[in-house]
């Protein structure tokens, strides 16, 4: 017999889940079929696949029972089973980030909180919600000794040698006084049937029922066993679309995704042909808390002809697709392929290209509130897959949203283009991190006069990346408006009149601010700002962003042009300011507040902020 400590990370999952997810304790049924599942998964696959266990005659199932006078449950399955080994990595750590990012997401709400449970890998200790000790009691595959894995859900577990027929893992829950509930048939079908009736193995229930048999006074009442098949065991995409409602797709989902939610969308396709798979996949109305994360969780898993294969491939569908839950199951990939053959296997291409397709545009049907809904949640990875793929490029602009200096809410560059200039054909945009400082620059100044939209894209770090690369949008060219000129009634005459006009004061600032600035021109895109900075287009650096972020380096400085609004009043004194020792302190200020109105920052702030002082000193 062997004593062991719980991980600590593991100690502090067991107290909350004893303590503090007391809303939904129901789905630790939920969890423990899907682990059975996963179980059985296992050994179908290996059964078929290793020679060893060819001729065992077997079919997956899982035992539920019920046992009212000894206030237990128990959840049995005759799949892979675990070795000593197993028990200590699978139950008594955690090897995955699962239980430290669990921990870290909660938010305080127990239904949200215990949604959270089957997300991250955790889903096991959810059964110490309702028990008050726990045995494990399983045999792996192919192996003589079977365990006994026992815990009453504090910081100790035991792992003892005994004796299992069959391979496989039975969990013995000892229920807590309150939980009784999940003594009750009724109860216990009904959480099956919720959650877990599309697992394609049979869920057997055995419990006890009180049957009276004669009578009058002859009569006896005694208690029998009975068994009953509780869920509909059918691999839901096998079935066809044409027998299957809404309804039986929303259930598979939330069996599938360990959720309560509804999805925001589903397609379910089958193809035939030289090349033979049925895909059926979700979109959840919230992105998963990994989305972000180097270690996300894939939620595609691949089936050969209905046997389970692997649900930790991230290479079934592309990655910025990641947040998709389905299933792709294939009817020529052999069997015994191994993680080698997938990478570079040619049916599989073409399957996650068929899927790609399939998803990208059931995205963009989607319509309303729905739309919304995926940008508020998806756009970001949209966008990073305008960067990785170049195939899908025209149904993933499609999809992609961006905020508008005269639209509310986001527009598509479908809707940008229904207003734009049709003679010219290009599409403007400004980038910077913040909304607000985007929407006030001044650099939109002649676009708002002309009533020219300008998208706004304030996800600078991805936006300054993918947006150049995108180029055209049927036959439409994106402009950055920091990098062209504004519009405007002048002729090219005209303006040189007025460079012209200026050119003593452009030159003089020029010196004063030296190296700080490329270049000091006059501009006509301002109506209501002195001043503005716009990037060096002619700078071979501008454009190559994406470059610099493939090579995974950082984008380098682009130089930057101040530019004068010569019928600002103040541009106006400055031209016929003579011999102050205000001028140098005005030009800075110029290109200081230039740069503050772009989000951009003074070179030193202090020294803006004396002569902002010295100025308004003078001027009072
Ligand atoms: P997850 O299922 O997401 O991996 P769980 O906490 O539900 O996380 O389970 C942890 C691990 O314990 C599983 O990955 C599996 O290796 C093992 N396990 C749990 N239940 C069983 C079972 N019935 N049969 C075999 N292994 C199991
Ligand atoms: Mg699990």
């Amino acid at each position: 017999m062997a004593k062991h400590q719980f991980q600590t990370e593991i100690g502090q999952l067991l107290k909350l889940m004893t303590h503090s997810l007391y809303s939904n304790k129901e789905i630790f049924i939920r969890e423990l079929v899907s682990n059975s599942s996963d179980a059985i998964d296992k050994f179908n696959y290996i059964k078929l696949t290793d020679e060893k266990f060819k001729d065992e005659n077997w079919s997956g199932k899982i035992n539920i029972n019920l046992d009212d006078k000894d206030n237990s449950l128990t959840i049995g399955d005759n799949g892979i089973g675990m070795n000593e080994q197993d028990l200590m990595d699978n139950l008594g750590t955690i090897a995955k980030s699962g239980t430290k990012s669990f921990i870290e997401s909660l938010t305080g709400d127990a239904k949200k909180d215990s949604n959270l449970i089957g997300q991250f890998g955790v889903g096991f200790y959810s059964v110490f919600m309702v028990a008050e000790h726990v045995d494990v009691i399983t045999k792996k595959a192919g192996e003589e000794q079977a365990y006994k894995f026992s815990t009453d859900g504090t910081g100790e577990f035991e792992i003892t040698p005994v004796t299992k027929e069959e391979h496989g893992t039975v969990i013995y829950i000892k229920l807590k006084d309150e939980e009784k509930e999940f003594l009750s048939k009724w109860r216990v079908e009904e959480v099956v049937k919720k959650y877990s009736n599309h697992i394609a193995y049979p869920i057997m229930m055995h419990f006890n029922e009180e049957v009276t048999e004669g009578e009058g006074d002859d009569a006896v009442t005694k208690t029998v066993k009975k068994s009953e098949q509780v869920n509909s065991a059918t691999a839901l995409w096998t079935l066809p679309k044409a027998t299957l409602k809404k309804e039986d797709y929303i259930e598979f989902y939330k069996s599938l995704a360990h959720g309560d939610d509804e999805p925001l969308t589903y397609l379910h396709n089958k193809v035939e042909g030289a090349n033979e798979f049925t895909t059926l996949f979700y979109i959840p109305k919230k992105a998963p808390m990994d989305l972000y994360r180097a270690d996300y969780q894939s939620h595609v898993k691949l089936y050969v002809k209905r046997v389970f294969i692997t649900d930790d491939d991230k290479e079934l569908i592309p990655t910025y697709l990641r947040f998709v839950h389905g299933i792709i199951d294939s009817e020529d990939l052999p069997l015994n392929v191994s993680r080698e053959i997938l990478q570079e296997n040619r049916i599989l291409a073409n399957i996650k290209q068929n899927a790609t397709k399939k998803i990208l545009q059931a995205i963009k049907k989607l319509k309303g509130e729905d739309a919304e809904n995926f940008t508020k949640e998806y756009n970001k990875v949209i966008k990073e897959g305008i960067f990785q793929d170049h195939l899908n490029k025209e149904l993933l602009l499609d999809i992609v949203k961006y905020k508008s200096s005269t639209e509310e809410g986001t527009v598509s560059f479908a809707d940008y283009i229904s207003r734009g200039d049709s003679e010219k054909k290009e599409i403007y945009y400004i980038i910077g991190e913040d909304e607000q400082v985007l929407r006030n620059s001044p650099l939109l100044e002649a676009y708002k006069k002309a009533n020219i939209e300008v998208l706004i894209m304030d996800d600078k770090e991805i936006d300054e990346i993918v947006t150049p690369m995108i180029g055209t949008y049927k036959e439409w060219t994106l402009k950055d408006i920091t990098t062209i000129d504004a519009p405007d009634s002048k002729t090219e005459e005209e303006r040189e009149e007025i460079s012209k006009e200026f050119k003593s004061l452009t030159d003089k600032i020029k010196e004063v601010l030296g190296e700080d600035v490329k270049e000091v021109k006059t501009t006509t895109r301002l109506t209501s700002s002195p001043s503005c900075v716009v990037k060096d287009s002619s700078d071979p650096m501008a454009g190559m962003a994406h470059m610099f972020a493939q090579m995974g380096q950082a984008v380098p400085e682009i130089p930057l042009i101040l530019e004068l609004n010569p019928e600002h009043a103040m541009i106006q004194k400055l031209d016929k300011l003579e011999n102050s020792d205000m001028f140098d302190d005005m030009a800075w200020i110029l290109l200081d507040s230039a740069k503050l109105a772009e989000g951009l920052e003074p070179k030193d702030k202090s020294a803006f902020a004396s002569r902002v002082a010295k100025v308004a000193t003078e001027a009072i």
